[in-house]
């Protein structure tokens, strides 16, 4: 029978290559709604291809837009943070694809899990700000949690038939970034618009400064504590440029088992999609005889400070992880506007996170409050 899916976010790259799954396995899923902003022709061409029957936009301006250009297409438009939820409640979808960025996923998610949909995440912030509301309704509902981010597949592949009890722990492969081999001074004192110049920048700004900076893999830190239950002192980060490790395990008695492929988010996006049944897919496979070398480093914890805060947010708990998370977002959008150089980042986000009054065990409203909160404190 064919699995109904929702995806919020579908014309972001996740999105976009979860729809190419859905094509790929026609017999297997259906698109039973999805949710995207405001690139109209996108949207209207997705709407075409994959004649979902219902779709949500961000205002009634783009579902104008839209429809003109949907004469005749039956398909229901709704519009902002109603439609997103209803997109993500929707009664013939199993399955509801996480891929929107910030508050909105937050609550959106939710409303999908109290419908016991399974969620396939890639938004790191419904794990980093609320992790341990999610995870419970998620336990509560019964509901199945697929990870769409390279490190938590691979670790959730590497756990396939183990005993969780006999994990020692997880090691968490980090690129290391684009400024990896950029000298301490150097990076410290890079602007935004060096960081713009820089020849690996195709990710997009903000995802790009989180991974030179470390902070994206503090957060994956932190998404692996609350996927797979483990304590903080079970997670470690090593540093592998080469990413043909996509991450790994260790168990009680030292064996180590590792998941490695060639470096494409289709493959958890389908391993995630398909319930991690293993199907037979048409791009590039890791060849290693093109490997010469796999190689390996520890974190610099003093040129990257934003891991150590991860881990410190992490411990900590209540709504300080909610505050990292804010607080980067906003010295990063800021750096990018030129308003500081690269060093000042960490120290921007430390102070706010020094002054916040931590709240133990939150509602989702006090997260939210504090992800406010944090935007307006950094300074
Ligand atoms: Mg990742």
């Amino acid at each position: 029978m064919k699995k109904g899916i929702a995806i919020l976010g579908s014309t972001g790259s996740i999105g976009k290559q979860a729809l190419e799954i859905v094509s790929i396995f026609p017999s297997r899923l259906r698109v039973a709604a999805f949710a995207a902003k405001d690139e109209v022709d996108l949207i209207v061409e997705q709407v075409k291809k994959f004649q979902p029957r219902l779709i949500s936009v961000l205002n009634d301006d783009v579902k104008q837009k839209v429809e003109a250009k949907l004469a005749g297409v039956k398909v229901e438009i709704v519009t902002g943070l109603d439609g997103l939820i209803k997109v993500a409640t929707v009664a013939d979808a199993k399955t509801v694809v996480v891929a929107i960025p910030g508050s909105l996923a937050l609550t959106a998610v939710l409303e999908a899990v109290k419908l016991k949909k399974d969620i396939a995440l890639a938004t790191k912030e419904v794990l980093v700000a609320a992790g341990d509301i999610f995870m419970n309704e998620a336990k509560a509902a019964g509901i199945k949690v697929f990870p769409i981010d390279s490190e938590h597949s691979a670790i959730a592949q590497c756990l396939r038939g183990e005993d969780r009890k006999t994990i020692k722990k997880i090691i968490l492969t980090a690129s290391g970034g684009p400024f990896l081999k950029t000298p301490a001074e150097k990076l410290a004192q890079m602007t935004a618009k060096e960081a713009l110049k820089h020849p690996t920048w195709k990710m997009g700004p903000k995802i790009t400064i989180d991974s030179a900076s470390l902070m994206n893999k503090g957060f994956e830190v932190i998404e692996a504590h609350h996927l797979f239950g483990l304590d903080y002192a079970q997670i470690e980060v090593i540093i592998h440029p080469e990413s043909v490790i996509h991450s790994m395990v260790e168990f009680s008695d030292g064996s180590i088992k590792a998941q490695l492929g060639a470096p494409d988010m289709r493959v958890p996006i389908q391993y995630a999609l398909l319930e991690e049944e293993r199907q037979a897919n048409h791009w590039g496979r890791l060849d290693f005889g093109k490997v010469p070398s796999m190689t390996f480093q520890k974190p610099d914890k003093v040129k990257f400070p934003c891991l150590e805060f991860a881990y410190e947010a992490g411990k900590k708990g209540g709504t300080l992880p909610a505050v990292l998370n804010a607080a980067n977002e906003e010295a990063v959008s800021q750096f990018l506007k030129g308003k500081f150089n690269f060093d000042q980042i960490p120290v921007k986000i430390k102070a706010v996170m020094d002054q916040h009054q931590n709240k133990e065990a939150p509602s989702l409203a006090d997260i939210l409050a504090a992800d406010n909160w944090a935007r307006t404190a950094l300074v």
